[in-house]
């Protein structure tokens, strides 16, 4: 058995020991890439079958007290037209999400210290009582343990909180000096204590990055456990520090997909937007490449073209119902189907929570 082949049934039984992570990455070529994915398919099928999970993101405030390099929403982009969402908005357009069929909605905002722990619980109580079966992620940045503590009792389930890179090098680069890997991390780890499913994962492709930096992604992967990963390609800004920069690859996202996917077998791992802004299939190939979760924007249509992290977003003129039919069809093309429930981890179980906020 050549090296190679070792390898290859090595990942294709989920056993690659760490060492050979760097090779993989830097040695895949595209009939690999291919055998990978056919066996991340296998993999997801046997745990989720043919089902894709939708869910509905409302962005919600691009307001945001950090400044990241890469980010078009970042505090010291004077360019980005800003706007914040009532509670009365956000529920109004929570209920169109649920009148087309989404069981899971996503709340979404920059570093926004506009909005009190008060506020976040009001806003997810709301939701938990009008739509019941319908499960509310948040993905509102860094916030202490008791703040997330709040949420979780006032009826939060899921967190997404992208660790972006697990290198404390190439973290310096990406972030603001004031923002740690350290405390990233800690918030993650919050997450997980207090029983959210927790969402992690990594930019593909960012400035610096090399591919020890991503072997050090799968392995904080590995400790952290996440039941949601979702990773994108960096893609440039025009008004960000990184603006010159090439993006990142649909290739080497969609093997990283599929790598993750053998590590992962019961992840929640979107086809994200930012794939699909590179690639007009890039959600179907993500899909095909291992993941199982889309998730459409559902922001009001006014506010969609101003939440840009990245140039050319897609998505930005199309409303709720127009979503939900185009990824059925999309979905089915591919010989998928849309599921209709909350679609929690494998698993999941919420623990008792207190009385709330
Ligand atoms: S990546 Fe997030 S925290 Fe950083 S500037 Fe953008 S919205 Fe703010």
């Amino acid at each position: 058995m050549t090296e190679r082949e070792r390898i290859r049934e090595l990942y294709g039984k989920g056993q690659l020991p760490p060492e050979e992570y760097a090779p993989l990455i830097d040695e895949r070529n595209p009939e690999e890439a291919e055998y990978l994915f056919s066996l991340a398919r296998e993999r997801c099928h046997a745990v989720f079958g043919d089902e894709v999970y939708l869910r509905a993101i409302i962005e919600f405030s691009n307001y945001c007290a950090s400044d990241c390099n890469y980010c078009g929403i970042r505090r010291s982009n004077g360019k980005a037209e800003r706007y914040r969402m009532s509670r009365e908005a956000i529920l109004t357009c929570a209920g169109r999400a649920h009148s087309f069929g989404f069981r899971t909605v996503v709340l979404q905002s920059g570093e926004d210290p506009a909005y009190s722990d008060e506020e976040i619980c009001g806003i997810v109580r709301d939701i938990r009582r009008e739509f019941p079966e319908m499960a509310v992620t948040l993905s509102i940045g860094e916030k202490s343990r008791e703040s997330y503590q709040r949420y979780y009792d006032a009826g939060a389930d899921r967190y997404l909180l992208r660790h972006e890179t697990a290198s404390f090098s190439l973290y310096k680069r990406l972030k603001p000096a004031n923002q740690l890997l350290e405390n990233r991390i800690r918030c993650l780890l919050d997450l997980k204590s207090i029983g959210y499913q927790v969402g992690a994962g990594m930019m593909l492709g960012a400035p610096y990055q090399q591919t020890d930096d991503l072997v050090q992604d799968l392995l904080f992967l590995r400790q952290l456990q996440p039941e949601m990963i979702g990773i994108g390609p960096f893609i440039p800004h025009k008004d960000t520090p990184f603006r010159d920069f090439p993006a990142g690859t649909v290739e080497l996202t969609l093997f990283m997909l599929g790598v993750l996917r053998l590590m992962f077998p019961e992840a929640l791992i979107p086809a994200t937007t930012a794939l699909g802004t590179l690639d007009p299939k890039g959600r179907e190939k993500g899909i095909l490449a291992g993941a199982n979760v889309i998730m459409p924007n559902v922001s009001p249509v006014e506010n969609r073209g101003k939440y840009l992290l990245y140039d050319g977003k897609i998505c930005t003129g199309e409303d709720a119902a127009m979503c939900s039919a185009c990824m059925e069809r999309r979905m089915a093309a591919i010989g998928r189907t849309i599921s209709r429930s909350r679609g929690d981890a494998p698993g999941w179980e919420k623990k008792d929570r207190a009385a709330g906020c």
